[in-house]
């Protein structure tokens, strides 16, 4: 037998093998090709050491006098399963245009709720680079009464985003001009 003929059988007996396999995909992976939420829950990120409680209520962190482009990040928060979560609280603190924390007052922080289909909507700025950091916005999201999911959200494009070892590809925003877009997973069904 030649070489071809015996890879060929080998490669008849291993698809008669993964064959019946192909039945066997629980309902769950099947939902994971879900386009808008995935059935994969937003990834957790570390809080870093500039997040500070009872940030005021604004969907707005624009300020007379506040440098920097502004950013339009808007989304939807959901469940594993796509519902959407209506009165999820979502928490964003992040740098100004310098890559500087407001640690004495609230410049750049704050906190809003979700519509009653899981909608938020945030005016503010593209942060700036700090040393060590690509550009990201922190946030904390929670469905009512839950604990909340802490993490990050992520810059396309960005030349810093390869050397910076907490940046993920999956938190990065969707990105059109001024127009962010991201929707948040949270780990329920
Ligand atoms: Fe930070």
């Amino acid at each position: 037998m030649s070489v071809f003929h015996s890879l060929s059988r080998r490669r008849a007996i291993i698809g008669a093998i993964a064959l019946p396999a192909v039945g066997l995909i629980p309902p769950a992976t099947a939902r994971a090709a879900t386009p808008s939420c995935g059935g994969v829950a937003t990834a957790s990120q570390t809080e870093g050491p500039f997040f500070k409680p009872r940030s005021p209520l604004r969907a707005s962190l624009i300020e007379p006098g506040l440098g920097g482009e502004r950013l339009h990040l808007t989304g939807r928060v959901l469940t594993r399963s796509c519902r959407p979560i209506a009165g999820a609280m979502l928490e964003f603190w992040q740098a100004d245009d310098r890559g500087r924390y407001d640690n004495s007052g609230f410049r750049l922080r704050g906190h809003q709720l979700a519509d009653a289909e899981g909608r938020f909507d945030l005016a503010t700025i593209v942060p700036g680079a700090y040393p060590g950091r690509t550009r990201h916005i922190h946030v904390k999201v929670a469905a009512p009464g839950r604990p909340a999911l802490t993490t990050q959200l992520y810059f396309p494009g960005e030349p810093g985003n390869a050397r910076d070892g907490i940046y993920r590809k999956a938190l990065e925003m969707a990105l059109v001009g001024a127009e962010g877009r991201f929707d948040f997973v949270l780990d329920l069904a």
